[in-house]
């Protein structure tokens, strides 16, 4: 059977019978109770390589021994001198500057530069090949918490270089581990909520891995499954996955979990938004227990502390700033209130200020999908280089679609959420509310796509009377901020609600149906990744 590695090394992997032999993947199914080491020799579906998609096992829930798992190391941190002689007063003076709050046992000292970081040589030149000054406040404190080999949950805005204080320690993790084996699934695994930050999380994985020949790939849905199956048995020590996609893989025996003793869970607020939570708890299950877990998310809700509580183990936490959801001061929050008929007109005089320098990069927001390709078209039309990027497009498109406006080359963007949560682009100037999003979480996460690594930006919304009760939340939010609230907005800013209520927002195009009759039009493919608005004329360029 393929996962008969008896070359795992000194601690002899599948050596007592416990991990060979189809308990975890029995064969017999649904609901199947036979735990990880019990079962019967040899049928093991997730051995079958070679297997066509149809031979789809649901996942069962093993049971672990641990004492028959093999041993592996987590714990990597050694703290530097001068860390150690640092007294509690400097850690503490440490931590209120950087608005670092801790919670649970025996917390490691910040470290405050990226040498004390003890990171091997290889790992540390390729951080200051980066040309970044200093560690950010969450990696300060979450390097020494990630090394540590401890569960832990690190709560800070998007933006604030989470992802770096879960790859280099995954790195370090990783390296210290037996080498794969024919067979081996991923000794790392990171869940994100979309294909844009997957991709984003993988190209750091792949910046910083690549002197220890760290393979990686990303499974995300969207995409065709070949090149991911292909990549997955080749053999990669880091996979990057959004849930759905991942499970796929795991029923069609494509990979296994087996391997992994790191899990990272990021932006775990906005898996929980999207619906996600099954499918982690479906995919954590399948992980051993005594892995070491790390938690990621902007914000802290009771639906986040609840995964934590089943799946972390005595976890510490390192929150950075306030709670309290909060934007940050260096955007400057412009709200206009306008009714939807007024909408378009604004927009072109925003875009009018935004683009007089020609570096700016501006991302619109949009409700749906169709006012998404509505409003492409109508500033095609009027000469501006906008793009679309939504769910409906191809994962092709969409790659292309962020490439341009990355590059420059369309420094017009329109999104929805889910397309653009999580994307990290250097250099956006402004963000444009065209429809407000439905919570006060959302619009946080919107206008935090400028303004990010301390630069300051601007966020535009377009604040209509369908959009009143997110206006005392947003006032909150302002007023935190120290922005100029609108009188025209404070008439909104009543507190009868609470910040999760999502409003239908009816008004101006959640119409039905159309759009998706417009795909499938013009030459797709062949390099060619156009649909729908992005494929409408643009007029003589403006900007
Ligand atoms: P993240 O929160 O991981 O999405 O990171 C946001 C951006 O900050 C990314 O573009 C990172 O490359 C960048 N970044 C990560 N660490 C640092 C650092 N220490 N100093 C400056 N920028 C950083």
């Amino acid at each position: 059977m393929s996962y008969n590695n008896d070359s795992y090394g000194s601690g002899g992997y599948g050596g007592n019978g416990g991990y060979n032999n189809g308990g975890y993947n029995n064969g017999g199914g649904y609901g199947g109770n036979r735990g990880f080491g019990g079962g019967r020799g040899g049928r093991g579906g997730f051995g079958g390589r070679g297997g066509r998609y149809d031979e789809r096992v649901e996942l069962s829930t093993p049971e672990w021994d641990l004492d028959t798992l093999p041993k592996f190391e987590k714990n990597f941190y050694v703290e530097h001198p001068e860390v150690a002689a640092r007294s509690d007063q400097d850690v503490a003076a440490f931590r209120k500057e950087h608005e670092m709050s801790c919670l649970g046992s025996d917390i490691p000292k910040p470290i405050t530069d990226f040498d004390e970081a003890g990171f091997p040589d290889y790992v540390l030149k390729e951080v200051k090949a980066q040309g970044f000054p200093k560690p950010t406040a969450i990696q300060c404190q979450g390097w020494p918490m990630a090394l540590s080999g401890r569960d832990m949950i690190g709560i800070a805005a998007t933006g604030s270089g989470k992802t770096l204080s879960y790859c280099l320690p995954a790195i370090v993790h990783i390296n210290a581990q037996p080498l794969l084996s024919p067979g081996d699934g991923p000794v790392v695994l990171v869940l994100a909520p979309t294909r844009e930050l997957a991709v984003q999380i993988q190209q750091e994985c792949s910046k910083f891995g690549s002197s220890s020949r760290i393979r990686n790939t990303c499974v995300y849905g969207g995409a065709p499954k070949g090149q991911q199956i292909r990549d997955l048995a080749r053999g990669v020590e880091i996979v990057i996955a959004t849930p759905g996609r991942l499970i796929d893989m795991l029923e069609i025996g494509k990979t296994n979990l087996k391997r992994v003793t790191y899990l990272v869970l990021d932006e775990a607020d906005r898996m929980l938004d999207m619906g996600f939570e099954p499918q982690i708890r479906k995919i954590v299950d399948q992980i051993r227990p005594d892995r070491q877990t790390l938690m990621w998310s902007a914000t802290w809700p009771k639906e986040v502390q609840a995964l934590t509580r089943d799946y972390l183990q005595d976890p510490i936490q390192v929150t950075i700033g306030s709670l309290e959801l909060a934007a940050s001061h260096t955007i400057t929050q412009l709200v206009e209130v306008v009714t939807e008929y007024e909408k378009r007109d604004r927009l072109v005089k925003h875009l009018e200020t935004a683009t007089a320098d020609k570096d700016s990069k501006v991302l619109i927001f949009s409700s749906t999908k169709r006012n998404c390709d509505e409003i492409t078209s109508y500033l095609r039309a009027d000469g501006w280089p906008a793009l679309a990027i939504h769910g409906d497009k191809q994962q092709s498109e969409r790659d292309w679609v962020l490439k341009e406006f990355k590059s420059g080359k369309s420094p017009i963007m329109v999104a929805t959420d889910v397309a653009a949560r999580g994307i990290d682009v250097k250099g956006i100037s402004h963000v444009i509310n065209f429809d407000m999003p439905g919570n006060i979480e959302d619009y946080v996460h919107r206008i935090g796509r400028t303004g990010r690594g301390g630069a300051t930006g601007t966020a535009v919304s377009f604040f209509t009377d369908g959009n009143s009760k997110l206006g005392g939340d947003l006032c909150r939010i302002m007023r935190e901020a120290k922005q100029t609230i609108p009188p025209e907005l404070q008439r909104f800013d009543r507190r009868s609600y609470g910040s999760h209520i999502r409003y239908g927002g009816g008004r101006g195009g959640r119409g039905r149906g159309g759009f998706r009759g417009g795909r499938g039009r013009g030459g797709y493919g062949g390099g060619n990744y156009r649909s729908g608005s992005n494929d409408a004329p643009l007029a003589n360029r403006r900007f």
